[in-house]
């Protein structure tokens, strides 16, 4: 089999914007794993905060995997921030996916390999290996099988064997970025000119071995007879089974990566790459790092998913799965049963469960500081405390949202701080769910039925 093709973990196409949860930076937990009244953007669910820093701590000691938790609270008590403070405290290395229920029936392929996909990128593996560094400058890449070993080819050039991703995403967004999306694809010559830096496409590559017929497309670079070859250097790579699975994929190719157009992968390829890697665990030379599938709205998965479910945290790589929901008892999608939080009770069972509760007068005012800071609006105290009433009343998310419109309000009258006015303006323009519910109940003859 051909030596698989591994990654450096990192998602070049996810960009940080100013997020529901930007404000969240960890549990905010002290060392003894009690929280900290506020700290880390995170405000007041003590017991919820302290549950998931125990489980956080198993996590990190390598004590479980998985394990499956569930946070269940009324909307907008914290589920979610509680799930993104865990991934913020995990550190880099470990792995973790956010997936929400309804999106499992929107993606381009079927539930269950959605999850699946969902599985392998929150399982990590940490592989150590020997590579041979070649200095001097690359002229020519080859990107399509897996690289061999320094030997000259018949053209004279030297291949270079490597699995550091870091240069392979590099040459990947240069081409990209020089040649076009569209023209780009696995099997592709390029040479990039020495001096100019300047890409070019030489042409396609058939060439075909066993190997290659039994792992797809892979990554191959060509270097001048001038590089010299030099030097062992351990190194460890962090990549998640998923990334594996993209790269060694016959139809995908690691280009896929960038465009996130993964597709179905095919049930060989997980299997080869499971083997493979069971091989280098063995050996000494890789360890799984199990890290976190959390899924929201959870109650919108069906029965064939929750079966998936129970299954795959059979698994022995399993990682810890966090689902979360709002809903009380209810009736199982796909079925005509109801039961709590409209999950199996025999999945029920399987779970640790965290309930979070509904905020108090004092906590909601911290929320709206910190959010207000987050969103970097200058707020009157007046106007704070109205906020607070509003988000007391109607709910935290509602009172969150009305921030950002407020301070639109505040800048149009060419205001510098957001007054009570700004609030009011904009709390008569955006109803509430309740104020959108009796304004709905009084005009419901004038609507379509
Ligand atoms: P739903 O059930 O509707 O999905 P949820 O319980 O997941 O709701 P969140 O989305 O986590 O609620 O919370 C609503 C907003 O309040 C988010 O912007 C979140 O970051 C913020 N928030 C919630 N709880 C806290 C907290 N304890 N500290 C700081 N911010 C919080």
């Amino acid at each position: 089999m051909a030596e698989l093709k591994i990654s450096e973990s990192r998602d070049l196409t996810r960009i940080e914007r100013i997020g529901a949860h930007s404000h969240i930076r960890g549990l905010g937990l002290d060392s003894a794993l009690e929280p900290r009244d506020v700290s880390e953007g995170m405000v007041g669910q003590t017991q919820a905060r302290k549950a998931a820093g125990v489980i956080l701590q198993m996590i990190k000691e390598g004590k479980i995997a998985g394990r499956a938790i569930l946070l269940a609270g009324q909307p907008g008590t914290g589920k979610t921030a509680i799930a993104m403070g865990m991934a913020k405290s995990l550190g880099l290395e470990t792995p973790f996916s956010m997936l929400s229920g309804s999106e499992l029936f929107s993606l381009e392929m079927s539930k269950t390999e959605a999850l699946m996909q969902a599985f392998r990128k929150s399982i990590g593996v940490r592989i150590k290996e020997e590579t041979e560094v070649i200095e001097g400058e690359v002229v020519e890449i080859h990107i399509d099988r897996p690289a061999v070993t320094g030997a000259a080819s018949k053209t004279g050039k030297l291949t270079l064997k490597t699995t550091d991703m870091e240069t392979i995403y590099d040459l990947g967004a240069k081409m990209i970025e020089a040649l076009g999306k569209e023209k780009v694809q696995s099997g592709d010559v390029i040479a990039i000119d020495k001096a100019s830096g300047k890409i070019t496409k030489l042409g396609r590559s058939f060439s075909r071995s066993r190997d290659y017929d039994a792992m797809g497309p892979q990554t191959k670079f060509v270097q001048c007879p001038d590089g010299e070859l030099q030097k062992r250097k351990e190194v460890v790579h962090c990549v998640t089974l998923h990334e594996i699975d993209v790269i060694n994929s016959r139809t995908q190719g690691f280009l896929a990566l960038f465009t996130g157009d993964t597709g179905e992968i095919r049930a060989e390829v997980r299997e080869q790459i499971d083997t493979k890697v069971a091989e280098w665990r063995e050996e000494g030379k890789a360890e799984i790092v199990p890290g976190v599938l959390f899924i929201d709205e959870v109650h919108m998965l069906d029965i064939e998913c929750f079966s998936f479910l129970n299954r795959a945290l059979e698994n022995e790589m399993a990682p810890i799965l966090v689902v979360a929901t709002n809903r009380g008892i209810t009736t199982i999608r796909g079925t005509n049963y109801k039961s709590p939080h409209g999950i199996p009770i025999d999945l029920l069972d399987r779970l640790l469960i965290i309930t979070t509760q509904p905020y108090t007068i004092d906590e909601i005012r911290k929320i709206v500081d910190i959010r207000s800071q987050e969103e970097d609006v200058e707020m009157s105290e007046d106007a704070k405390e109205l906020l607070t009433k509003i988000g007391h009343e109607t709910s935290l998310r509602y009172a969150i949202n009305l921030i950002t419109a407020a301070a639109l309000n505040c800048q149009k009258r060419k205001g510098r701080i957001v007054e009570v006015q700004d609030i009011t303006r904009v709390y008569n323009l955006f109803l509430d769910v309740r104020r959108s519910t009796q304004y709905l109940m009084e005009y419901q003859n004038e609507y379509m039925f």
